[in-house]
């Protein structure tokens, strides 16, 4: 397990359409490993994309 960041489930509001969306520990990890900041909008993670909001 060395090396293994621990990740909490993030709730954060989309910049967009300014609903609430969950960020998992899953999708966190796949963020910090590739360099990228989260996610302000829940269309990144598919949320918005799926209800066709953003
Ligand atoms: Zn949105």
């Amino acid at each position: 397990m060395a090396g293994k960041k621990y990740y909490k489930l993030i709730v954060s509001k989309c910049k967009e359409c300014g609903k609430e969306f969950q960020i998992s520990p899953e999708e966190q990890r796949y963020f910090d490993s590739k360099g990228f900041v989260l996610p302000k909008r829940c269309s990144i993670i598919f949320v918005c994309y799926s209800e066709r909001r953003c």
